[in-house]
């Protein structure tokens, strides 16, 4: 279905969109190629602190599990052989699917970006949802090589409270817990110190620190500037580009990326340009897409309706903030808030401030914030509706999801929902999931 819609704004490629996505892939290329010069390559999530590890030199590179996972979702032949190996194996399929494409990769001794799976020196794991920690333990058992695994506890409870006088939610932080956070994170460095044989080095960590507080909030910055209207991003181009953040939020690189991306889109704010021409309407998603059909925001498109973004790609790895009055802003960094780091603790302590308050990090803790949340964007960023993706593929951000939907609709926001799997084409009906666009439009009165 395509209308004849009237092009209202200026439209043109973003600039700097083939060096992200050569970005990404010189950082699966650098993880795969680090034993070529004596480097070290760890495994782990992607909600982490990989500014933590790059403490142990710089020829320490990751492989962050969840963008792996989806980069294989993607390519929806291996996802499928990548599948069936893991349930040969034995794994059901209502496990994280992500959890299971990795899985099945390794099992295949077949890595998405060629040759055969790169393995990990050890795995490093901060654990939120109930599949974080037993990702990496059975990924090492499925190597059968007693490499280590480290997983760090974060179930400390919610970080932000809510206020009923206010209807709002505030920043909260429950200082024993970061603590508790904090404690584990100097055990660990001890641990990998002696695993790898190597001195911990501060001065790497202060430096990778500072990149990663950057990346958390410049990302949060660049989506303030998609409330404008026209927007200058849409939601299949993020999708692109947020996901740096989830490779290796501590590179100098990456950061500087972000840097010309943000000053790229402000010129496209001021000069109106727009991801969709024929923009009249907005919605907003909530969580992971399915990965093999991104077509369906295409789809948004032959109605003039640009999808701004989502809870997902706000928030995933990044740092927000709520104002006294309730309104979602980029957290101010350490540096922002006057704050000088000179110390090892001190270090740990702000990174571990920075990840536990990270918003879908929250959900595990208490998913009314998500409702809440999403509700804010809404009429923060100008929506006319919301597009919910019930995801069978990840139980830790699919957590009352029900009672998200059933929330908005209470606060007279006009929703949507449809049934998928992040990164298990098996389970997204495409066709029907079109029809029900089809059906939502047409409830916003695009015709
Ligand atoms: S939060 Fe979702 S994607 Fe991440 S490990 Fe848990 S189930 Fe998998």
């Amino acid at each position: 279905m395509q209308f004849d819609l009237e092009i209202k704004y200026p439209s043109e490629p973003l600039k700097c969109w083939a060096k992200g996505k050569e970005l990404r892939d010189k950082y699966y290329q650098d993880y795969a190629s680090a034993h070529d010069s004596g480097g070290i390559r760890w495994s782990g999530g992607a909600a982490g602190l990989e500014s933590v590890m790059a403490g142990f030199g710089r020829d320490v590179y990751p492989l962050t599990g969840e963008p792996y996972g989806a980069s294989i979702a993607f390519d929806r032949p291996f996802a499928a052989k990548c599948q069936a190996a893991a349930e040969e194996a034995g794994y059901p399929r209502d496990v994280c699917a992500y959890m299971r494409n990795y899985w099945g990769s390794k099992l295949l001794n077949s890595f998405a970006f060629g040759g055969a799976f790169p393995e990990p020196d050890l795995y490093w794991q901060f654990h939120s949802c109930c599949s974080h920690g037993k990702w990496y333990q059975e990924a090492a058992r499925i190597e059968g090589k007693g490499r280590p695994v480290f997983v760090t506890d974060c179930a400390i409870g919610p970080y932000f409270k809510f206020n009923e006088k206010t209807g709002n939610y505030y920043a909260a932080p429950n200082e024993n817990g970061i603590r508790y956070v904090v404690n584990q994170l100097h055990s660990h460095i001890e641990k990998i110190e002696k695993y790898l044989g190597r001195p911990y080095q501060d001065e790497l960590l202060f430096e990778a620190a500072d990149n990663q507080f950057a990346n958390m909030t410049i990302w949060p910055e660049i989506f303030m500037l998609n409330k404008a209207i026209p927007a200058p991003l849409d939601q299949k181009s993020m999708f692109s580009l947020y996901v740096l953040g989830a490779l290796n939020k501590a590179s100098a690189d990456f950061r500087a990326f972000y840097n010309e991306l943000k000053d790229e889109v402000q010129d496209r704010v001021n000069r109106g340009i727009a991801a969709v021409p024929t923009e009249r309407a907005r919605v907003m998603d909530d969580i992971q897409p399915p990965w093999g059909f991104l077509k369906i925001f295409r789809h948004l498109e032959n109605y003039g309706c640009v999808c701004i973004g989502s809870y997902y790609s706000a928030s995933l790895m990044f740092a927000w903030d709520i104002t006294e009055d309730g309104m979602l802003v980029p957290k101010k960094t350490p540096k922002q808030r006057g704050i000088e780091i000179k110390d090892r603790d001190t270090c740990l302590w702000h990174l571990a401030d920075f990840l536990l308050s990270n918003l879908w990090f929250n959900n595990m803790q208490d998913n009314g914030l998500k409702a809440w949340g999403m509700k804010k964007m809404y009429e923060q960023w100008h929506c006319d509706g919301i597009m919910i993706h019930y995801n069978r593929g990840c139980e830790g951000l699919s957590m009352g999801v029900a009672e998200q939907r059933l929330y908005l609709a209470e606060h007279g926001i006009p929703v949507m929902s449809f049934e998928g799997n992040m990164g298990d084409a098996r389970e997204f009906d495409e066709a029907e999931t079109i029809k029900r666009i089809d059906t939502f439009m047409e409830t916003l009165g695009l015709k």
